[in-house]
């Protein structure tokens, strides 16, 4: 009898023969299972009728435990289930000693998410967790799937960069130099020449200047790849090591990039809307309980699927940072002297800005464009006012930022200037150069913060919780 799944289980007419694995979520009466294998946020009960299993299998089952069940699927006298399985036959594939579960997050009781942290090799088993990785699987899917469907090519842009101009903070270093005994040239600087490639090199914070190549001759690519930054920040929305999703096109301006930035984003949300129906049910439920326990001003105004649906059927508002700049001047926390970062031309906005704009302001998401050139990268393409340059970000309520883009800087000589500005030394981006010399073309692009999306579907407040083992500073167990 070949196993079946307990969501296609679950899914059947009454049957006499079916065989169901998975974990012991709960045991109650020595009589109902509730038996969970990953496959769907429900469990199956299975029912123990009278002597049926002998005593000594009996004993060993208990929360946590893995079984094999065979018996026959039949209506559920009990509520909550169409059917369920009376147990003929029951192999205890592995115990889980209880007083050993009673120390861990597999006991079923409410735990603090920080706890659920520190045992994130277990937190896959409960509910919460099952929904929220099956969720970013399901987006992971979706994005390949948009892009395959619109003729972009899936890009495997290195791990292991070599450019050090990619101007997105701080870098973590490769080598495999001796740290205890690393050599020095004449200079007393560490000679990478004695490194194993030779020359410095770190893990990439974007795969962006190496999808701009394959976007100059394929047209239309996109990473989606691990991406790492050492910056210590510490908070809610960043990670050392994160997933970014980099669509890059040729022959595309600003507005175009915007528009695609919307488009997609559109098209994941309505399939989550779609496809993971009954995970976000669970998860818009949690949220609801959860707030119950809040003071009002601290609840969600919409819960989570209507946030989702809200998304689907606004359009995105867009104004440039200069209004940005000037609605936030006129704003209630700005003359309250509310806000804690400075808000004027030429400074990049903070969270609170973004935030006040996206939540209060506008209420839907925000795309700011055309940003001062000083606050932002060196390849992103000036506009003719001589002080701005074409970025954009998609800024999403909860959230803040979620996208970063901008029209490349395709004028080689203007290109040139900019490197210069920003202390690039030409020969470091001898390749990047290229380009713009043989056939340049207008391009644009952006960079989707894969965490902060699975963030705003599932409605988890720290990104720690949509991503299996998360990396932060001082955390890097697993
Ligand atoms: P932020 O201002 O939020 O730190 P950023 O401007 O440094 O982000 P970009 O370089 O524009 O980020 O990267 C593109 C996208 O990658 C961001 O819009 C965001 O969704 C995501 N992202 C950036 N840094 C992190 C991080 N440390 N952890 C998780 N996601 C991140
Ligand atoms: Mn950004």
């Amino acid at each position: 009898m070949p196993r079946i799944k307990i969501k296609e289980a679950l899914e059947l007419q009454p049957t006499p023969n079916i065989n169901v694995k998975g974990w012991v979520r709960a045991f109650r009466s020595n009589r109902f299972i509730a038996l969970n294998d990953g496959s769907y946020i429900h469990s199956i009960q299975i029912v123990l009728e009278d002597e049926k299993i002998p005593e000594e299998i009996v004993r060993k089952i208990s929360i946590g435990a893995a079984l094999s069940v065979k018996g026959a699927l039949v209506e559920s006298l009990g509520k909550g289930q169409k059917v369920e399985v009376l147990a003929e036959e029951i192999e205890v594939l592995g115990e889980a000693n209880p007083e050993e579960v009673q120390k861990t997050i597999l006991q079923p009781k409410k735990h603090s998410l920080e706890k659920l942290r520190e045992q994130a090799h277990l937190r896959f088993r409960t509910n919460l967790f099952g929904a929220v990785f099956r969720i970013r699987h399901a987006m992971a899917f979706a994005i390949h799937n948009y892009f395959n469907k619109n003729g972009f090519y899936y890009l495997h842009t290195p791990i292991i960069t070599g450019s050090d101009a990619e101007g997105a903070g701080e870098m973590f270093k490769v080598t495999n130099l001796p740290l205890e005994n690393i050599p020095f040239n004449e200079e007393g600087k560490v000679d990478y020449s004695k490194d194993f490639f030779g020359k410095e090199t770190n893990l990439t914070v974007s795969g962006q200047l190496e999808a701009e190549l394959g976007a100059m001759a394929l047209g239309q690519v996109y990473t989606f790849g691990p991406t790492f930054r050492a910056e210590n920040s510490n908070t809610s929305r960043h990670l050392a090591e994160f997933w970014m999703i980099e669509p890059e096109v040729a022959f595309a301006d600003l507005n175009d990039d915007m528009a695609l930035s919307e488009d997609f984003m559109k098209y994941l949300i309505r399939y989550a809307l779609e496809n993971c129906k009954d995970d976000l049910a669970f998860l818009m439920q949690r949220e609801l309980n959860e707030d119950k326990q809040k003071p009002k001003a601290q609840r969600n105004e919409m819960n989570l699927i209507e946030r989702l649906e809200f998304i689907v059927t606004n359009d995105f508002e867009r104004i440039s940072y200069t209004e940005a700049i000037e609605l936030l001047q006129r704003s209630k926390p700005y003359k309250k002297n509310k806000f804690k970062f400075p808000v004027e031309w030429g400074v990049d906005l903070a969270s609170e800005h973004e935030r006040f704009l996206v939540e209060k302001q506008f209420k839907k998401p925000v795309i700011i464009y055309d940003y001062p050139k000083e606050i932002k990268a060196f390849y992103m393409r000036n506009n003719d006012d001589g002080k701005t340059v074409a970025a954009m970000d998609v800024l999403f309520p909860g959230i803040g930022e979620i996208i970063g883009g901008s029209q490349r800087e395709e004028r080689l000589d203007v290109l040139k200037e900019k490197i210069k500005d920003f202390n690039i030394e030409e020969e470091h981006v001898w390749w990047y150069l290229d380009t713009r010399k043989f056939g340049t073309a207008p391009h644009a692009g952006f960079g989707l913060g894969f965490e902060r999306l699975i963030m705003f579907v599932t409605g988890m407040t720290n990104i720690r919780d949509v991503i299996p083992f998360p990396r932060t500073p001082k955390n890097a167990e697993f």
